[in-house]
């Protein structure tokens, strides 16, 4: 008698999975290999952290991780979307502020 090599129950060998916990107890019921796990592209998070923190530079690192991501298929295109428009929102920021504080030096 079969055993399923999940829970152990005893399994019958028509059966497809163990219906005690669902593990396929056939080569043929194998189920899809699950795509493995993508990892989240490090520059990406980079990028949200300089952007939260108001960090300019954070539209540099949204930009090449944009690019990664295309390329590899990473997590974190999102995120790096988000951060390159606040890295662009605070270039804006920055640029104002020293605008402002330059002309009020006079
Ligand atoms: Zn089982």
């Amino acid at each position: 008698m079969p055993v399923c090599s999940s829970c152990s129950a005893t399994t019958q060998p028509e059966w497809k999975f163990c219906i005690y916990c669902g593990e396929p107890t056939s080569a043929d019921a194998a189920r899809p290999t699950p795509l493995a796990p993508r990892r989240t592209n490090p520059l990406a998070i980079l990028a949200i952290v300089l952007a939260a923190i108001g960090g300019a530079p954070a539209l540099i690192f949204g930009h090449v991780a944009l690019r990664q991501i295309k390329q590899t298929g990473e997590r974190g295109f999102v995120m790096a979307i988000i951060a390159t428009v606040l890295g662009y929102a605070w270039l804006v920021v920055w640029a104002v502020l020293l605008i402002s504080l330059l002309t009020n030096g006079r």
